[in-house]
């Protein structure tokens, strides 16, 4: 039966915007099943799923490729779901475009690279369509802004940010860090551009998939793109993050959703946000803290395998003033500077007095 469908500025415009799918189209049935799955949710307005998948190393599954897209469309016709697919190429966007997709999005390994992003902008010329901009895989605003400026030049006049977290070498809790300064600082400079969270991407493993999305629903992110499957542990890329609809249905119906009010609790509103982003800064710093205690454990070790003393005057003269001079420019004061890295400077004494003598 044909569904009846909402046009896609009502849905673009929706709050949360809630985008949902698999990593990957593997079968027309998995898509479609769980397109109507979704869809008998009734929490998701969007359905997404990966055609070319740019995969880290080869020799995993790379995507169904072009024949996906029909798929896409049934399940467009069969649930009245708009739908979403990764381009990195103009021909993608083409054959995207020739298979009635509604939103494109540029994937993180592609946001990069200008010359795939302004290909795929070259592409969009003359093409009324909206595009979300994943965040670069590394660290850099500047990258995300010139993938956004690439595709507004090209005439894209609905233009969305999916924060999806960044790339760190090691094992850390996430499989992508959120930094969610990177994503508040973005927002901060781009207040007419809506932006959505990709807690999939950011966890990599779907028991963190809630903490993510409170997180980003306490910092007013517009939205979401996260990934579901029909049987999760047997998706063909993504296995660990993914959730199944009804799972998905869950989470959402768990989250405090937050709203941005415009009446007299304006003030506690605003100073709840606040309070959000201190909250979220200071674990980051802690986080931050406690690798720079490794670090100097494996220096007391090195300094014990030595005999070497664990105070040398000098290089802690050096850390001060490097550290006084940088504040200054940051807007930080001596003093605040000075009993700070006394402090940290304490700590890692302390836990190089413990290497030192055991
Ligand atoms: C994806 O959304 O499936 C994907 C490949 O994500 P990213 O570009 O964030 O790695
Ligand atoms: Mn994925």
């Amino acid at each position: 039966m044909q569904q009846e469908q909402k046009s896609i500025n009502e849905v673009w415009n929706k709050r949360p915007l809630i985008i949902s799918g698999p990593c990957s189209a593997e079968t027309e049935e998995q898509v479609i099943a769980t397109a109507q799955r979704l869809a008998a949710t009734g929490k998701v307005d969007m359905l997404r799923a990966g055609i070319w998948k740019p995969r880290t190393r080869p020799g995993s599954f790379e995507g169904i490729g072009t024949k996906g897209l029909p798929w896409m469309q049934k399940a467009k016709a069969l649930t009245g779901l708009p739908f979403t697919v990764e381009v990195a190429t103009g021909k993608q966007v083409e054959d995207a475009l020739h298979f009635g997709v509604d939103v494109l999005w540029i994937g993180a390994r592609t946001t990069v690279n200008p010359f795939s992003v302004q290909e795929v902008a070259d592409a969009l010329k003359g093409v009324d369509i909206p595009v979300l901009i994943k965040n670069p895989i590394n660290p850099d605003l500047e990258l995300w802004l010139g993938a956004v400026e690439r595709v507004a030049k090209a005439g894209i006049d609905r233009i969305g940010l999916i924060h999806r977290g960044f790339s760190s070498y090691g094992n850390t809790e996430y499989r992508n860090a959120p930094m969610w300064h990177l994503a508040i600082e973005m927002k901060r400079r781009n207040p007419e551009l809506m932006i959505i969270n990709d807690p999939s991407h950011i966890s990599g493993n779907r028991a963190i998939l809630h903490d993510v999305m409170q997180k980003a629903v306490d910092l007013d992110f517009d939205g979401f793109i996260i990934e579901t499957h029909i049987d999760p542990d047997n998706a063909w890329s993504d296995a660990k993050q993914q959730v199944t609809p009804e799972r998905l249905a869950e989470i959402l119906d768990s989250i405090v959703w937050r709203k941005e009010t415009a009446t007299n609790e304006d003030y506690h509103a605003a100073l709840e946000k606040f309070r959000q982003q201190i909250n979220q800064l200071d674990d980051e710093l802690l986080q931050i803290l406690s690798q720079r205690i490794k670090v100097a454990e494996k220096i007391g070790q090195y300094k014990k395998d030595n005999n070497i003393t664990i105070l040398q005057t000098s290089r802690w003269n050096e850390i001060l003033q490097r550290a006084v001079a940088k504040g200054d420019k940051l807007g930080l004061s001596q003093e605040f500077i000075t009993k700070y890295l006394d402090a940290v400077h304490m700590e890692s004494i302390n836990h190089q007095n413990k290497i030192m003598n055991s």
